[in-house]
Parts: C-alpha cells; sequence; structure tokens
C-alpha cells in the first residue's frame, strides 16, 4: 500500500457517512416523487396553484407532472369523480407502477362532497386504495403539502425488505 493510499482520520469524518439501504432509497423516493398530471374540477385549480411560483412544490422534488402514468408514482384526485370518469382514473392508477401512493384531495374525492347525486362516486376510494385524505372545499395548497409530507412520512417509514412491490412470487 502506497502512503497516499492511507485515508487521514480527519477525511473519514468528513467524507464518509454511515447509514442503511432503506434510508437513502427512501431519501431518493421522497424527494423525486412525480404525480399524475390530471385534474377533475374545481379542486385542481388549487392544485395547479400549488406549482406555482408562490407555493412552489418543486420544494419537495416535484416540479414535474407527468403526462403518461407510467411515468407517475402518485396520484392526486382532485374533483369530483363522477360514475362517468370513474373507469378513466381507474385506468389512470393501473397503468401507475409500483412504488405508488394516492392522495385524495377535496370533499369531493373524499366522499362525494356536495353531490349526493346519482352521477357521482361517493369517494375514490371505491376504485382505488387511497393513502391519504386532504380535506377541504377546495383545500388550500398548504393543506395539499400537509398531505403530500404524510405520504413522504409513509416513505421514510418503508422498509425495502417488506413493501408490497417486491417479492410478489413468494
Ligand atoms: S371539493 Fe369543492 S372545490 Fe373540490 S371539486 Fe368538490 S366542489 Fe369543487
Amino acid at each position: 500500500m502506497f502512503e497516499d493510499d492511507a485515508v487521514p482520520v480527519e477525511k473519514i469524518d468528513r467524507n464518509i457517512f454511515l447509514t442503511t439501504v432503506d434510508w437513502i432509497y427512501n431519501w431518493g423516493r421522497q424527494y423525486s416523487m412525480w404525480p399524475a398530471m390530471f385534474g377533475l374540477a374545481c379542486c385542481a385549480i388549487e392544485m395547479i396553484g400549488a406549482s406555482t411560483a408562490r407555493y412552489d412544490i418543486a420544494r419537495f422534488g416535484m416540479e414535474f407532472y407527468r403526462a403518461s402514468p407510467r411515468h407517475a408514482d402518485l396520484m392526486i384526485v382532485a374533483g369530483t369523480v363522477t360514475h362517468k370518469m370513474a373507469p378513466q382514473v381507474k385506468r389512470i392508477w393501473d397503468q401507475m407502477p409500483e412504488p405508488k401512493y394516492c392522495l385524495a384531495m377535496g370533499s369531493c374525492a373524499i366522499s362525494g362532497g356536495i353531490f349526493k347525486s346519482y352521477a357521482v362516486l361517493q369517494g375514490v376510494d371505491e376504485i382505488v386504495p387511497v393513502d391519504v385524505y386532504v380535506p377541504g372545499c377546495p383545500p388550500r395548497p398548504e393543506a395539499l403539502f400537509d398531505g403530500i409530507r404524510k405520504i413522504h412520512q409513509m416513505v421514510r417509514a418503508q422498509s425495502i425488505k417488506t413493501v408490497r412491490w417486491y417479492g410478489k412470487e413468494k
């Protein structure tokens, strides 16, 4: 071994850190979530507002709303889900690859809201699994961010050894 190969102790202190695979994997996923680009009604206007310079969703690594669900890992259901639209919402969800998360934004997405109608689904969780509910009519961008942070917490709590999208063959 050459003398230069020896790593001085102070370099170890400054340049090396130890962590777990879960930590680094989840840290990367948390700050590179890509929402699917679609909105259903007035709540979508607040979701769009969250992407503007004033609210700056890019702070969370989420500036790209993906036009293809195959490139997205977060579905924000922002608006009223009619029975006519429900199959398309389900299809978007089914086309998203794992790992993926669903956030129901607003009263309509959560429970049908003010529309107790034959034409409106009484909650998007009738057709897709919802991870986080953000109440309001409409929720403000700050509330949406709170919901997104809850999804981040879910991501950080997951272990690569137990998540549902690995080891499906077992
Ligand atoms: S919850 Fe309110 S703001 Fe959101 S889609 Fe329904 S009616 Fe519109």
